[in-house]
């Protein structure tokens, strides 16, 4: 958005005749058009169709859809003929966001078609073939958004644009951040057009916030409400609904044009209007509602004036009108929301420096806070009042007050401590022993015996050249990302091998090492993937597009240097290391600039896995390559305690994160420390679930605190919850505190044990967090998502996090069956439960003479009713809270046997934004309502990719009348069954039973539940 603001702030500064309405228009047509846009990225809401098969249903509604669109644009291909605007060279360029579109789609007229196919011979554009689509008027060019159609397109148009200037027809391009176009003659890169176009050209050049497209627009009037119709086309209703104030308008100018939409929406209603869950129209008639919401006297002025509208200069006028208040609401909405930043961000701090209160400098900060609220507050109100671009000029100036307010004058904090207090052990030193946890592993490790080394390396043997006949895996390892198996799968045999002393997994592993070596070899400049050099220069170079290529070969290292540090694999040292020296090759040659640029491409932990490199080669080549990937728009608010994470990808950031927290390990600089500690409190505290899993659609789609309309088929991906618990590791390290301890408890039961399969060892991707849906996990041979990658590796170390320890003492974090072996204190700790089906543990210590040993035992934060520890049967005097450790300082002998009593209890989790939508938890455990097997077949529960979950039938669900605050009432144990209740007297139309989560398979399940008050 700043961009629209500079061109905006420009637009102010030229002296007052001299700024035309013309200009006015098109910065506050591009802007409507961003908002319609970015509505859209922010908030598409998901729809469930509810028809007698979701296979039915599925086929249905996209093959009306799609005939639906096609019917569409011919009939707006010949009303622009009618209107005397010839079809070609007109534009609208996707990615587009419709249900039923490819990932990429662009549509043409038949003389585009030839041109095209005329200047770019080289096999390169893919045209969809429809017969209905043969009459001669739509074409439609298809890829997977990353092959370079959207290149070979762009470099057509503005070579078409640049030829006839005097084209008065709109051009509608979203592109990618790295594409090049021509324009007058000079290649370019399309996000440096608008500073290149001469004055009087109506290109203008808009950036969004997060570099992920690029709009360029060639605007006039009438035209300019045909680019508008088309960029609202793709995708349908939702968004032409948004803008049907403006068809009001337009519709004056271009009869009939409304009425046609009205019947498109009609139709669209028809095929998902009406099986709309009601949550969904809620959150559909909300954002209309702000989207068109009045401000100042603006629309009204509009209303009026479009009431006489008789010629297309009236007509530009009301539309400059009507997106001026589009731009004053947005503009408004960004001072709230910077206002709103101050306040969390010291509220934040406050509340985790308590001792600061009365300190003069935060007294001084929380006073220029509190005036410039109330200078915001006024002048908010003031500029409602006046609606003029005068007004939007002082609340411009306001929100830079506030930006510098949050970096330049936040006052001091404590420092960061010196380094890690406390350290885990060497997976080799934890066995697990009999339990669900155990199981989950051998599962895995039959898989990891399953995968075929040859299979695995065959692209990379293509890559560089060396003979291969196996047959490819299937899945991402076809598309670009392929190779990233191949890092996991290391990473996964060397935690499996430290894990379990496997020799046999291990020998594969290093034998699969001893080939990828001669791959390398063979390509002979220390380049190793299994995608060709080209894919990860063109994100270098940002000369093009690759799927996330540093982000795959980030796990190659990290499989690497897996394979050093725990089956010392000296050759993967060597491999690594070769790496390192072609990145560094590479990456010196870019400014600082370009490599800010590189970072905006998804690039798993590469900070962290140079972090990594350098603890073991002291490098300092290595720490300076981590620093490279210090991504500064992410880090900046972090550092500063601004939660800015809203509409981010998830799973792109917190690796990054990790980076950090590596970091700070090795520099101590407090800079990474606030990154890490404030993210983590962020995203555990005010942007995840019950489950302890975090995101929608892979994204953060809300603010913080805001969760209740993210529950979907698609929340929670594995991957986020794998990347957060390895943050929480980090910081338990710096600091103890329990509440680092419980938030892994929560997560490792509820959203990594609970999403492996336990007939098949399978993987889930999304954990589905609405009602009615069920665990989906990936075919063996033909997913390979980057959760089935994660996956591997989270079942292959669930001994890592159990105990913790520093000089003198040992941390009992995690209730897992297990034997921890400390040879240099020379004792054991074997700790002997069936947790969580018991609800306690018991330490067994193993020792050759006395030793003085402090344990600390995790008291979890769900511990609330009283907790008992007896040492050789003799009841211990303790204090214990929830949240707490009880530090057991003594001479242990051998045999001493400490047995832990934890009481659970039912207790809700409560949405923070709804809390009359909950989840039941038991203890640690998210309790699960069990909603039966109907229709569920296994095709639905194992597949390639996870459209299965969408557009797919669910049945209502039972919500609940009964009293929250007493659960005991009405959610009771089922006698002679674990870990299972039922509701009673309390659901509609029918009562539950609830199992946890972790162990519910196959059968469709609800997790949040609506509890409506009893009426006394
Ligand atoms: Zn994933």
């Amino acid at each position: 958005m700043w961009l629209v603001k500079r061109t905006f702030r420009t637009l102010l500064e030229v002296p007052g005749k001299e700024r035309t309405m013309k200009k006015q228009f098109s910065v506050s047509f591009i802007l409507a058009s961003i908002l319609a846009s970015s509505t859209v990225l922010a908030g598409d809401p998901a729809y469930y169709v509810r028809k007698a098969t979701w296979q039915e249903a599925m086929r249905a509604s996209r093959e009306e859809l799609l005939k639906f669109e096609v019917q569409e644009a011919s009939r707006q291909a010949s009303r622009l003929k009618e209107l005397g605007i010839q079809l070609g060279p007109w534009y609208s360029i996707g990615p587009f966001h419709s249900p039923s579109a490819d990932p990429y789609g662009i549509i043409f007229g038949p003389e585009v078609k030839t041109d095209l196919n005329k200047t770019y011979a080289d096999g390169k554009l893919k045209w969809v073939k429809r017969p209905e689509w043969e009459d001669g008027v739509i074409h439609r060019l298809s890829g997977d958004g990353k092959s370079g159609e959207g290149e070979v397109v762009a470099d057509y148009m503005f070579r078409n644009i640049t030829a006839s200037k005097a084209a008065t027809l709109p051009v509608y391009l979203g592109s990618n951040d790295g594409i090049q176009v021509w324009f007058n003659s000079e290649r370019v890169l399309a996000k440096d057009i608008g500073r290149k176009a001469a004055p009087d050209q109506d290109i203008i050049n808009l950036n969004f916030k997060k570099g992920v497209n690029t709009f360029l627009m060639k605007v006039n009037n009438r035209a300019a409400a045909h680019a508008f119709y088309f960029s609202m086309h793709p995708g349908g209703g939702v968004r032409a609904r948004r803008c049907e104030q403006l068809w009001d308008f337009l519709g004056r100018d271009f009869p009939g044009e409304t009425e046609r939409h009205q019947m498109r929406w009609e139709r669209e209603d028809k095929i998902w209007g009406k099986d709309c869950k009601p949550d969904d129209l809620e959150a559909l008639a909300e954002s209309y509602a702000k989207a068109t919401r009045d401000i100042g006297a603006l629309p009204e002025q509009a209303k009026q004036l479009a009431a006489n509208v008789k010629t297309p200069n009236g007509l530009q006028k009301v539309c400059e009108l009507y997106y001026s208040s589009r731009l004053y609401d947005e503009l408004i909405t960004d001072v709230q929301r910077k206002l709103r930043l101050a306040t969390d961000q010291f509220a934040y701090l406050q509340s985790k420096y308590k001792d600061k209160k009365d300190d003069p400098e935060w007294k001084s900060y929380r006073d220029k806070l509190r005036s410039l609220q109330q200078t915001a507050d006024s002048m908010l109100a003031e500029a409602g009042r006046k609606a003029d671009f005068d007004s939007l000029a002082m609340l411009m100036d306001i929100e830079s007050d506030l930006d510098k307010l949050h970096k330049a004058h936040l006052p001091r904090i404590p420092a960061a401590p010196k380094g890690p207090v406390c350290f885990p052990f060497d997976l080799k030193q934890v066995r697990l022993l009999d339990g669900p946890f155990k199981s989950a592993m051998e599962l895995d490790r039959k898989y990891l015996y399953d995968l075929d080394s040859d299979r695995l390396l065959h692209m990379f043997r293509v890559t560089a050249g060396l003979p291969s006949s196996a047959k490819p895996l299937g899945g991402w390892e076809k598309r670009e990302l392929r190779g990233h198996t191949m890092g996991h799968y290391l990473s996964a045999c060397a935690l499996m091998y430290a894990s379990t002393g496997d020799e046999k997994l291990k020998a594969k592993a290093d034998a699969i090492v001893a080939e990828l070596r001669k791959c390398q070899e063979a390509l002979g400049n220390g380049y190793l993937s299994a995608f060709p050099e080209e894919g990860i220069k063109k994100v270098i170079y940002g000369t093009g597009g690759w799927w996330a290529p540093w982000y795959t070969l980030h796990k190659i290292y990290a499989g690497l240097l897996d394979m050093y540090n725990h089956c010392g694999n000296e050759q993967a040292l060597e491999i690594a290391e070769g790496m390192a020296a072609w990145a560094k090759k590479h990456l010196d040659n870019l400014t600082e600039e370009q490599t800010q640029r590189m970072l905006n491409v998804e690039f798993g932990g590469m900070n962290e896995v140079f972090c990594n490199l350098y603890a073991v080669t002291k490098n300092p080549d290595h720490l300076a390559l981590a620093r490279r990937f210090d991504h500064k728009v992410v880090f900046e608010p972090l550092a500063h305690f601004q939660d800015k994470l809203t509409r981010l990808h998830v799973n792109t950031q917190v690796p990054k994160i990790i980076g950090a927290a590596r970091e700070y390990e090795l520099t101590g600089e407090q800079y990474y420390y606030n990154i890490a500690t404030f993210f983590w409190d962020q995203v555990v505290k005010a942007r995840s679930y019950c489950t302890g899993g975090t995101s929608n659609h892979e994204h953060w789609r809300t603010e913080p605190y805001v969760l209740a309309k993210e529950l979907g088929p698609a929340t929670q991906e594995t991957c986020c919850t794998y990347n957060m618990l390895k943050l929480t590791r980090h910081l338990f390290r710096w600091n103890p505190n329990p509440e680092y301890a419980d938030y892994y408890e929560r997560a490792l039961l509820n959203s990594i044990l609970s999403t492996q399969c336990p007939r098949t060892g399978m993987m889930m991707y999304f954990v589905p967090l609405a009602s009615g849906y069920w665990k989906v996990f990936n075919l063996p041979y033909d997913s390979f998502w980057c959760c089935t990658g994660t996956g591997i590796e989270n079942h292959a170390k669930y001994g890592d996090s159990i105990y913790f320890h520093d000089d003198n003492s040992v941390f009992v974090n995690l209730f897992i069956a297990s034997e921890l072996n400390w040879p240099e204190k020379g004792v054991r700790i074997r700790q002997e439960t069936n947790f969580p089906e018991e609800e306690g543990t018991t330490l067994v210590i193993k020792t050759g003479k006395p030793i003085k040993l402090a344990l600390r035992i995790r008291i979890p934060y769900w511990a609330t009713k009283p907790v008992t520890i007896r040492i050789n049967d003799k009841k211990q005097k303790i204090r214990s809270k929830p949240s707490s450790y009880v530090t057991l300082n003594r001479k242990w002998k051998n045999g001493d046997r400490v047995k832990i009593d934890m009481p659970m209890s039912l207790h809700l989790h409560r949405m923070p934004d709804d809390p009359g939508l909950a989840a039941i938890m038991y203890g640690p455990l998210v309790m699960a309502g069990e909603l039966g097997a109907e229709g569920l077949l296994l095709h639905m529960q194992y597949v390639e990719n996870q459209g299965v979950l969408r557009n797919v039938e669910v049945q209502p669900t039972p919500t609940f009348v009964a009293d929250a605050d007493n659960l005991d009432d009405w959610v009771k144990p089922v006698p002679g069954k674990g870990l299972t209740f039922q509701t009673v007297n309390a659901g509609k139309p029918r009562g539950v039973t609830l199992i946890p989560y972790y162990k519910l398979f196959g059968q469709r399940y609800a997790i949040y539940w609506r509890i409506h008050p009893k009426k006394q």
